[in-house]
Parts: structure tokens; C-alpha cells; sequence
């Protein structure tokens, strides 16, 4: 547990934490959206601050990034929590633990650790992943400080829904990211993932302002966003405001190790290479189909 590093006091012993784009007002004893932050005497706490929930050593392309140290491994760890709350999650268990259980479980575990263990495996990044790297930024930042120190590199697989202060503290350690852009509706957003739309796409226009290497990925979910128009529209604001060097991950969907949607159906190969047929159309250099097996794009 370790004080929230952007957090705001307000009246009456209550807090704003500013951490990500839900900026909570939280009550004392209370916690906010994720699950793992609490406020305790006017005071906002970091729960699941040094408890690991899953550290494993992956491929890079499973991040997925394509374009990113290639052929390399990662050190990639999470806490529980998300600041989402996405039907289609496959972490679900460790990602929404702590708003089922109210627990806040892991295994103790400092950033001097973690960076030993990859200089030990000889590692060339560290991925804060699995669940989602803004709600667990304090030791996430902690870590990329000595990492960055050492001549590792930083990586977050994130939703993207984070704020601006957030962008601003962690932003000059990080060296790449893969962005999940579920869809282009808020619509989409509110009611599949208790999110929002526009808070992404400013996080994407300011990592690609800083020349923070950028990969997209969009979960193509049956009858949920697999328009052509929802994929125009992704294709298009790639291309314009981020620029066509920057891949795109269409990628399929299993309903069966969803949380919520369980009922539908996998995603067929058909709506993923309209996708990609559509990407290319856009100009959009590297479209990648991802999740299906023995299936290899450019
Ligand atoms: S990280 Fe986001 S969801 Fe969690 S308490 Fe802070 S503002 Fe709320
Ligand atoms: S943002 Fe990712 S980890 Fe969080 S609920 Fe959604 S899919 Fe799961």
C-alpha cells in the first residue's frame, strides 16, 4: 500500500483522484471505480501498490506489438483492477477481483525485483499489462524509473483511458504502448465497457505528440462493433491523426472466455478481412489480423 501519486483533497475529508479519466470524488472509507484506490483520512491510498497478481515472460507479438524490439521477450506484470469494466474481458478474474471480492490480492513484490529478474533473464522490456497499467501507475512508475535506468525499455498495454496528469507523469519513461480502441461510439464505450470514448483518443494524439511508438488493437466483436463504418471510422482517424506508419491489430473474439458475452459467437474470419481490406483502403501501412490461428498478415 503506498499514497496515490495524483490525488486532489477536497471538502469534508474526501479526495478527487486524478489518475485516470473517471476522476472519482471518493469518501473517506470508500474506494473508487478500479477497485484499488481508497480513501483513508483525507488521504488517497494505493491498495494494490507492489502486489503482483501475474508475472510471466512473453513474446513481444503477444502484447500485441509487431513493430517493437521483434522477436524479443517481455517481462510482463499486473496488479488486480481495472478502471473498465468490459464485457468481453478475458483477464475478468484478476481484472474486476477486487470490485467482485473487495480483495486486494498479490504477491509482494518491489520494483528493484522486478528489474533484477529481467536483467537476470536478459530481457530487453518490462510490459505493464493484463489489466490495466494507469491503475496500478505508482508502482508501474517506480519500476520504469529504474528500468529506463538500467537500458530497459517501458511498455503499457492499456486501455487509454487515462488523464492528462496521468499522461504527464509517466509519459517521459515510457517507450511504447499498444492501445486497445474498442470501438469509435461512445455509445460502444458506455455501455460495453462503463468507459468513454474521447479520453482515448486523447491519449493516442498525445503519445503520438511525444514519439511514443504506438500499436492500435481492436477487439472485432460479433453484432457489438463489427460495422464497416465503425472500422472506417478507427482506419480513418489512424491514418489522420496518428499517421499510416502506425499498425492496426483488428483481432477475433472468443465469447467463450469473455466475462459477459458468452452467448455470442467467435468472431468470423470474414468481418476481421473486411477489416483489414478496409485498413488497407484507408492507407494505412500494416493491418494485422491477430488471435486466429495459423493465419499470418504483413
Ligand atoms: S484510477 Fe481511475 S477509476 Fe481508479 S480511483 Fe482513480 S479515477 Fe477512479
Ligand atoms: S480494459 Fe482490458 S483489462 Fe480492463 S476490463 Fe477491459 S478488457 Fe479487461
Amino acid at each position: 500500500m503506498k499514497s496515490a501519486y495524483l490525488y486532489k483533497k477536497l471538502e469534508n475529508q474526501k479526495v478527487q483522484c486524478q489518475n485516470c479519466a473517471h476522476y472519482c470524488t471518493i469518501s473517506p472509507g470508500k474506494r473508487g471505480v478500479c477497485g484499488v484506490r481508497e480513501s483513508q483520512n483525507g488521504k488517497l491510498l494505493a491498495l494494490n501498490y507492489g502486489k503482483i497478481i501475474a508475472l510471466h515472460i512473453d513474446p513481444i507479438e503477444k502484447k500485441p506489438l509487431y513493430h517493437f524490439l521483434p522477436g524479443t521477450y517481455s517481462l510482463s506484470i499486473a496488479t488486480v483492477g481495472c478502471n473498465f469494466k468490459c464485457k468481453s474481458c478475458q483477464n475478468w478474474d484478476i481484472s474486476q477481483a477486487p470490485q467482485l471480492t473487495g480483495q486486494v490480492g498479490g504477491e509482494e513484490i518491489s520494483p528493484e525485483e522486478i528489474v533484477r529478474t529481467t536483467l537476470k533473464n536478459n530481457l530487453p522490456s518490462i510490459s505493464y499489462t493484463y489489466t490495466e497499467p494507469a491503475v496500478f501507475s505508482e508502482f508501474a512508475l517506480d519500476t520504469m524509473k529504474l528500468a529506463r535506468k538500467e537500458g530497459i525499455k517501458n511498455i503499457w498495454v492499456t486501455n487509454g483511458f487515462w488523464s492528462k496528469e496521468l499522461f504527464d507523469l509517466v509519459s517521459p519513461y515510457l517507450d511504447a504502448a499498444n492501445v486497445d480502441l474498442k470501438s469509435f461510439t461512445d455509445e460502444f464505450y458506455i455501455k460495453y465497457c462503463s468507459g468513454r470514448l474521447q479520453p482515448v483518443l486523447d491519449t493516442l494524439k498525445r503519445l503520438k505528440k511525444k514519439k511514443i511508438w504506438v500499436e492500435i488493437t481492436t477487439l472485432v466483436i460479433p453484432t457489438l462493433n463489427d460495422k464497416e463504418e465503425n472500422f472506417k471510422n478507427i482506419a480513418n482517424f489512424i491514418k489522420k491523426e496518428l499517421g499510416p506508419e502506425v499498425p492496426w491489430h483488428v483481432t477475433q473474439f472468443s465469447g467463450a472466455i469473455s466475462w459477459q458475452l458468452q452467448s455470442l459467437p467467435n468472431t468470423p474470419l470474414e468481418t476481421l478481412k473486411k477489416a483489414y481490406k478496409i485498413g488497407k483502403e484507408a492507407g494505412l501501412k500494416y493491418v494485422h489480423i491477430g488471435n486466429v490461428f495459423g493465419l499470418n498478415t504483413e
